[in-house]
């Protein structure tokens, strides 16, 4: 038996083994005028992007197909979920500012051990 990987908190990997079963995009333009959406299924996106990639490298990258609007709201979603909804997606941007918190933390510390030599 291989080794098991570990990968970041919001690769597709981690996801996939949590139990979700798709990925979704979500344009980030005006809704009124393009509210595009697509769906993968999780081995689907694992499959193109590769297992380690994080979301939010997805939705940096991203562009809508239909209005060309640069950077995407990405989620990982299990069947259960209603996907878009306004709570899913406020928990979604909850759990990116905590990990950008960590990420930081742990950026200073390694600052502070540079600085100490
Ligand atoms: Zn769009």
């Amino acid at each position: 038996m291989p080794p098991e990987h570990s990968y970041a908190e919001t690769a597709l990997e981690t996801y996939r083994r949590a139990g979700y079963d798709a990925v979704e995009f979500w344009c980030v333009g005006d809704r009124r005028r393009c509210g595009a959406w697509n769906r993968f299924k999780i081995e689907d996106a694992i499959a193109r992007w590769g297992e380690g990639t994080m979301l939010i490298m997805l939705a940096r990258r991203g562009r809508c197909r239909i209005c060309g609007r640069r950077g995407v709201h990405v989620q990982a979603v299990r069947n259960e979920h209603i996907p878009g909804t306004r709570n899913y997606v406020m928990e979604d941007i909850q759990r990116y500012r905590e990990a950008a918190e960590r990420n930081a933390k742990a950026r200073e510390l390694e600052q502070e051990r540079e600085r100490q030599g």
